[in-house]
């Protein structure tokens, strides 16, 4: 088994949901009392949500390579950010190690390639919504047709992350509101909606969508698995 590398902690609540699901996962792959193999750099979030409300991306880079350097150095096999946000410094991070990172958009976009989709909505932070990182993956490298919730939308969907979903809270209003969003993202034509931050699972699932919900927290994790039980 290969020993997966998480850089985790952005935020916990959704690092725990990675650690559990990647535990599971190999359990139902393996039987027994078998897990997995793996080391988590658990950052602090509250210095983290700072440089990226400052737009300091170049600290956050430093940040990002440092912690992926410890993995690094510890054994890992190769490498996940769990966070989609994050993935704005993949290709830093990734030129910094000899380890593969697996990005969270492509196992994503396989998941939907297959299912028969190519029109899908976004949501997650206004950085991932946004910018181009992102989005510009999904359509240059997997040939979907990404929509964005509108403005007061983006708004919404971005608040209740930060104020909500990342401090452990999960308010049945916002659970409403997110609902309407998808809503009109699937009125605009969305076949389907990528659950693009790694807390929305939280706080929304399938009975929440007329479409089917892609997760990016359990797809994620899954295909770490997939990537650590190959030979
Ligand atoms: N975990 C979130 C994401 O997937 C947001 C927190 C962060 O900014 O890293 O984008």
């Amino acid at each position: 088994m290969k020993v997966i590398g998480l850089l985790g902690g952005m935020s916990w609540e959704s690092s725990a949901e990675y650690y559990r699901i990647i535990n599971q996962r190999v359990r139902d792959r393996l039987g027994g009392l078998h897990s997995a193999e793996c080391l988590m750099w658990s950052f602090d979030f509250a210095r983290i949500e700072a440089l990226q409300h400052a737009g300091d991306w170049d600290q956050a880079t430093r940040e990002l390579i440092a912690a992926a350097q410890r993995l690094e150095r510890g054994g890992a096999d190769f490498l996940l950010i769990c966070t989609n946000t994050m993935h704005r410094m993949a290709d830093d991070v990734q030129a910094a190690v000899a380890l593969p990172l697996l990005h969270i958009a492509d196992p994503t976009a396989e998941r939907i390639k297959a299912a028969g989709f190519g029109k899908v909505g976004l949501l997650g932070t206004a950085f991932t919504m946004e910018q181009l990182f992102y989005r510009g993956r999904l359509e240059a490298k997997h040939g979907l047709e990404v929509l964005i919730p509108g403005e007061e939308d983006r708004a919404l969907v971005h608040r209740v992350i930060y104020e909500e979903l990342v401090q452990g809270k999960v308010v049945a209003e916002s659970r409403d509101a997110y609902r309407a969003v998808i809503a009109r993202l699937v009125a605009r034509g969305a076949e389907a909606v990528i659950l693009g931050c790694t807390e929305i699972m939280l706080l929304v699932g399938a009975g929440d969508s007329e479409v089917p919900l892609f997760d990016t927290t359990a797809i994620h994790a899954e295909a770490a698995v997939e990537r650590a039980l190959e030979s």
